[in-house]
């Protein structure tokens, strides 16, 4: 057979036409590496052969055993047949039935002996087959006799058909693979080649194979993903910036009503030696809630507009933007820095007249969301884009803002969403990265509650005392989902809130705020809380990050097992913001076992990160944002929850190769595979 390349397409196989072409697009799998890079999901072991006498019942097993009663098809009614026929070993014998396979009765003839591969079932001294795999023992050694790859499908394509495309896929590109690993690096790890670990992981010699072929694949995998970051990392380190003169930071310190922490001196030193650089910073501020990383963001816009530019601040909700507009009015105002917001639900004309000042120049700092990217908004001078709270802002966000500028702004990017460090490295791998560990003095732990109804009563006796010392109380409710029913276990906010108000805390004020509120209202009713007005403030998650309500000292959480444990670590970051003791009451709802378990990691633990790693260990990373849009890469083989170890490791190889060859000119296959990758990232 001629050789195909690697990225040649499917089509091009032989055995694969139009139509199978197409079902494997839905896999994503177009070129020949696609296919062959679809690696098993799992094994099933079928080399080995045991005595029927000895299979268990329930298990799967493999047998060689003779047919020993003619099959006898029989329909039992439309669209289900039966062939039934006893097969025996010299050890045993046993019933088997195959539904729906009119044609097996063809395939099977009495006297011949086959390898049969099913899961058993024992009733007494009968043991019984159904819809096994099998084939005759001369011809063993496809479905049965080995370890059998077991891929993810699609409708319409088998297991069998992906294995044998694969196959085909293997036999014509030999050769063709090239080993992206330097030899230092196999060498290193003592990993297997890239040949012959293809080969084991879609047809392993046994499971020890099988596992050394997927631990030089997972490493392959991260490493050329670790490249791929790190010449990110260095292509922006080439890109030009705004040089922002550094300014002494114990200036900044001055204006501010408290010390900075230690933490926050270190950020903030970091920041603006990068904008200082000459080069575009692309800075990370991780910190738990409340640790202060706001001020790291308003000594940077500080220096910027000290310098006679412009910034920018994007929070992801206008409940945020409100509240950040303020801070910064207040803070930076008396510093002679113009601060403006722009905000979706503002009228025509004061958008205009905003925009407007931010085009001449008569605005320093635009506060706003991510509306404030939308091509029709003009900067004089803009020279630092920050971004709160978000997971990740993109490449093409960055494009977006470069646009609006002479050269690459500054970047600050925070975020309190706790990542664990394999995350980290990887969604953030092109960035710096500051971290803030340490929260203000005299910040006090949160005690956390996980509770069931049977304590509801103690729970609300509670909360009057609370309110009656003169706190505010926040009740998160889960969004409840297009299409799920309300029921007495799981009510909306507005069920919540008025139940409350007229049946429970009728002698207290309370507030309601929802997503689907308008902003306006929202606004209103958040500006109640924050005056104390409302006492007592039920809502969805839309308080979960950022809101700043010091005298708010109690967050309790309806049906708590509805949320992932990180974000309801952000939800009881909202209280034990003030000097007052705070609590954090968790109702189990009728979770269950596991669920249960999940919040005792709460009550446990108040460290961010390690919530995090635990959250990441209990989901999985691709339910740990709830979506890809985080620019999550697709790893085709690497599990990045159990993978931290061999991602360390790729890391160190892949910085050691980028040191000695940084384009990588002495690695041209490894080079365009890289491209592609981060190609895909700056799609995403
Ligand atoms: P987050 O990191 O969650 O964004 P914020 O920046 O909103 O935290 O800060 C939380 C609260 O702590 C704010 O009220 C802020 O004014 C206050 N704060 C920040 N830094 C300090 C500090 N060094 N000492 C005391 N309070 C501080
Ligand atoms: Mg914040």
């Amino acid at each position: 057979m001629s050789t195909l390349h690697l990225d040649d397409d499917v089509r091009y196989l032989k055995g694969i036409g139009e139509q199978r072409a197409r079902l494997l697009e839905k896999l994503e799998i177009r070129t020949v590496y696609d296919l062959i890079s679809w690696f098993p999901r799992a094994y099933e072991d079928r080399s080995v052969i045991c005595w029927l006498s000895d299979v268990e019942e329930g298990e799967s097993a493999c047998v060689r055993a003779t047919v020993v009663s003619t099959p006898l098809l029989s329909r039992i009614r439309k669209g289900l047949t039966i062939t039934r026929f006893r097969i025996a070993d010299d050890s045993a014998a046993a019933e088997v039935t195959i539904f729906n396979q009119p044609y097996a009765k063809n395939n099977l003839s009495v006297g011949t002996m086959y390898t049969f591969y099913g899961r058993f079932q024992r009733k007494g001294s009968k043991l019984t087959l159904q819809n096994p795999n099998y084939e005759r023992c001369d011809l063993e050694g496809t479905k049965t006799g080995r370890i059998v790859p077991i891929y993810r499908l699609t409708a319409g394509i088998t297991q069998r058909g992906i294995a044998q495309a694969v196959q085909q896929g293997l036999n014509a590109c030999q050769g063709e693979l090239r080993d992206l690993l330097p030899p230092e690096t196999i060498r290193r790890y003592g990993l297997q080649d890239v040949q012959e670990a293809y080969r084991s992981v879609h047809a392993p010699a046994s499971m020890e194979d099988a596992r050394r072929a997927r631990e030089r694949l997972v490493f392959e995998e991260l490493f050329v993903l670790a490249c791929a970051l790190g010449s990110m990392k260095s292509e922006r380190r080439r890109e030009q910036g705004f040089p922002i003169p550094k300014q002494d930071p114990a200036d900044f310190a001055s204006a501010l009503p408290f010390e900075l922490t230690g933490a926050q001196q270190r950020a903030i030193e970091e920041a603006l030696r990068d904008m200082a650089s000459g080069q575009a910073m692309n800075r990370l501020v991780q910190g738990d809630v409340g640790s202060g990383k706001t001020m790291v963001a308003a000594a940077c816009i500080r220096a910027v507009c000290r310098a006679g530019y412009q910034a920018a601040f994007m929070a992801p909700t206008e409940l945020l933007a409100d509240q950040h507009f303020r801070t910064f009015s207040d803070l930076l105002e008396p510093m002679g820095i113009r601060v403006i917001q722009l905000k979706g639900s503002m009228g025509a004309r004061a958008k205009r007249e905003a925009k407007e000042r931010l085009a001449l120049g008569e605005a320093d700092l635009a506060v706003g969301t991510h509306a404030l990217l939308s091509e029709d908004v003009e900067f004089h001078r803009l020279a630092l884009a920050v971004t709160d709270e978000q997971h990740r802002f993109g490449v093409r966000q960055r494009s977006a803002l470069a646009a609006k500028t002479s050269a690459a702004p500054h970047v600050l990017v925070m975020s309190a969403t706790p990542i664990p460090r394999t995350l980290a490295l990887i969604l953030y791998g092109d960035l710096d990265v500051s971290v803030i560990d340490e929260l203000p003095p005299g910040r006090q732990k949160v005690d956390t509650f996980a509770v069931d109804e049977s304590m509801r009563p103690r729970i609300e006796r509670f909360i009057a005392r609370l309110v009656d010392e003169g706190r505010q109380v926040y009740v998160v409710c889960p969004m409840i989902e297009e299409g799920e029913e309300e029921t007495e276990d799981l009510r909306s906010a507005s069920e919540v809130y008025d139940h409350l108000r007229t049946q429970v805390f009728p002698q207290y004020r309370l507030g309601l705020l929802h997503g689907k509120m308008k902003a306006q209202e929202k606004d209103a009713v958040m500006a109640g809380f924050v005056s104390g007005e409302i006492q007592i403030l039920v809502s969805t998650t839309v308080v979960e990050v950022g809101v700043d309500v010091p005298n708010a000292a109690l967050m309790v959480v309806e049906n708590a097992d509805r949320f992932g444990l990180s974000q309801l670590h952000q939800l009881r970051g909202r209280v034990g913001r003030g000097k007052h003791k705070s609590y954090c009451v968790l109702f189990k709802g009728k979770g269950g076992g596991v669920s249960g378990e999940r919040l005792q990691a709460l009550v446990r633990e108040n460290d961010g990160f390690r919530i995090s790693e635990e959250d990441l260990k209990l989901r999985g990373p691709g339910d740990f944002f709830g979506s890809r849009q985080h620019g999550l890469p697709t790893l085709h083989i690497a599990d990045l929850a159990s993978s931290l170890d061999v991602l360390k490791e790729a890391q160190a190889e892949a910085a050691r190769l980028l040191r000695a060859d940084p384009e990588l000119k002495g690695h041209p296959d490894l080079k365009a595979r890289v491209a592609q990758v981060v190609r895909g990232a700056e799609n995403s």
